[in-house]
């Protein structure tokens, strides 16, 4: 497993806590438990521990300020929604990616300028599209072994 997926390798918990992280740029465990509360009824030592993995996974970065500590994201929003969305997609049949993404998009609110964006995107990956995507599957995980 490399260095990069290894500290990324977070769970739905965790990026409760990234998320308030990255909203207010530093903050403090009091703050995210009471951020929290809206959506969860998570105690504060169970966030205390969420932020001491978060800072085991090198994605929180903490110091001493006065008598409490802070904690301040290392990693990107932007960087790991990419990660994010690169690990749904391993998730899947390679042939099955166009099919995930056409049903993202389906299920989105998008704006005039998420659509261009998306347009311009396309119109680029239309210079190096294949005629058939080929199947990264092991033999038994999806149909495409047994058609051939
Ligand atoms: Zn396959």
């Amino acid at each position: 497993m490399s260095e990069k997926k290894k500290t990324r390798n977070i769970t739905d918990a965790e990026w409760e806590v990234m998320r308030v992280a990255w909203a207010t740029g530093e903050t403090t465990s009091k703050e995210v438990t009471a951020i929290l509360n809206e959506k969860t009824e998570w105690k504060s030592t169970t966030v205390k521990t969420l932020l001491s993995r978060l800072v085991d996974k090198e994605m929180l970065g903490t110091k001493k300020s006065g008598n409490k500590f802070t904690y301040f994201p290392l990693v990107a929003e932007r960087q790991s929604i990419d990660v994010l969305a690169e690990e749904l997609l391993t998730k899947v049949c390679s042939k099955k990616v166009g099919k995930v993404l056409e049903s993202i998009i389906q299920e989105s609110v998008l704006s005039f300028t998420d659509i261009d964006q998306l347009e311009a995107v396309l119109k680029e990956k239309r210079q190096s599209a294949v005629e058939t995507v080929p199947c990264n599957c092991i033999p038994g995980q999806c149909q495409c072994h047994l058609i051939r």
